[in-house]
């Protein structure tokens, strides 16, 4: 039969991640790609699934999640950010961050609308809003500090400007926003009806010090803003998808029309698990920047012996670095012969992009075991 389908996202592919995972299993890289640990979970943590397994919590959850995993999220944003949240009309469990990200955009944007993201911007954001009709405005990030240039967001502002998205620690440069970043947004929206997303999937990844900008320690952008989360990132179980979102209750009531039609719930005994270990183990989050500075650290010494060069990433796992003193290749050649050819795996940099800049960087994710960082970094050190 010859079907004629009207793809919706003529111009998408299978996304990066995947490409250069399955080249690295081919050639039995070290995968510093795709961002995920490779290292365990709290054994505590894999012990509370498994006891909820067993104790029959094996069907469908309440559709805006489990009652004490949406308190203990309520009671950790109180400590963190000091906004007092209601669990029962301000935080949604979702499956993974994305899900929470695809329903809040497609909530809010319709055919025609406005949404700003940032380039180079993580890779879920532009189709979901392509999906609903909406034309994606990407505007560029200051280079070589990936900063926001606020007077550019303030000219591409206009009556159809529906949305603004923003993804803070970043992927993949790691840059963080600053109190002054958010005081700008705020002028730049007050008095408009532009809603924001904020994905900040990477909250406890800040290092030297620094302080997570959540857009919930700001009262006039909380009151427009859906926040996104990630417990894959925070307790080392990306395979887990379980996220959520907070949102002021009217945009929480628009997210929930859409997440129960999308997935309606996410996994049961997960969400039970998640929430004994933050109400047993609060130390775990309060100890991330330190466990994955120190490996960023470790990773920056041993690549200081290469011919890479780079600023130690502010936040996230991951660090950029700038290939030109090896190599005149795109970043993509260069990102599929440092996988196939010199046994690491690296993510190109301009898949981020609609127009890429001509940098060369490469993405590294340093979520290992020290081990696998250790060969990794001699391997990039022979090139
Ligand atoms: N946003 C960003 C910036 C990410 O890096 C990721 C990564 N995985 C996600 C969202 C998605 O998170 P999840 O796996 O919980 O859907
Ligand atoms: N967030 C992960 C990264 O940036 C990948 C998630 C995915 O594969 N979609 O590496």
């Amino acid at each position: 039969m010859n079907l004629n389908i009207h793809s919706k996202l003529p111009d998408v592919g299978t996304t990066i991640f995947t490409l250069i995972g399955e080249l690295a299993n081919r050639h039995q890289a070290i995968n510093l790609g795709q961002g995920f640990p490779d290292f365990s979970a709290p054994r505590a943590l894999l012990d509370r699934v498994d006891h909820h397994v067993q104790a029959g919590h094996n069907q469908y959850a309440p559709m805006a999640g489990v009652g004490h995993l949406r308190e203990a999220i309520a009671d950790k944003v109180g400590r963190l950010y000091g906004r007092t949240l209601s669990p029962e009309r301000e935080v949604t469990v979702t499956p993974g961050a994305t899900e929470a990200l695809y329903c809040a955009i497609t909530a809010c944007v319709s055919p025609g609308d406005e949404v700003i993201m940032f380039d180079p911007a993580y890779d879920s954001y532009d189709p979901a809003v392509t999906l609903s009709g909406g034309r994606p405005i990407h505007l560029p990030l200051r280079l070589p500090d990936f900063s926001i240039d606020w007077q550019r967001v303030k000219d591409a502002i206009n009556p159809r400007t529906r949305m603004i998205i923003l993804n803070s620690p970043h992927n993949p440069s790691g840059a963080t926003l600053s109190a002054q970043d958010l005081q700008s947004l705020a002028e730049l929206v007050r008095d408009t009806d532009i809603v924001l997303l904020s994905d900040e999937v990477y909250e406890h990844l800040v290092y030297d010090g620094r302080v997570h900008q959540s857009l919930l320690r700001h009262d006039e952008l909380a009151a427009r803003a859906f926040v996104v989360f990630s417990f894959g990132k925070t307790y080392h179980v990306t395979g887990w998808k379980t996220g959520y979102c907070i949102a002021p209750p009217d945009l929480t009531a628009e997210l929930r029309k859409v997440h129960q039609y999308v997935s309606f719930v996410a996994v049961t005994p997960i969400q039970h698990a998640l929430a004994d270990f933050m109400r047993d183990c609060p130390e775990h989050y309060r100890e991330l920047p330190t466990f994955y500075q120190h490996k960023r650290d470790l990773f920056c010494r041993l690549l200081q012996e290469s011919r890479f060069r780079f600023t130690p990433t502010a936040g996230t796992f991951f660090q950029l670095v700038d290939y030109s003193e090896i190599s005149d290749r795109d970043d993509m050649a260069m990102a599929e012969w440092l996988t196939c050819e010199k046994g690491v795996a690296a993510i190109p940099v301009s898949v981020f992009y609609k127009e890429p800049p001509a940098a060369r960087y490469v993405r590294l994710c340093f979520a290992k075991e020290d081990d696998t960082l250790t060969k990794a970094a001699e391997l990039l050190c022979r090139i």
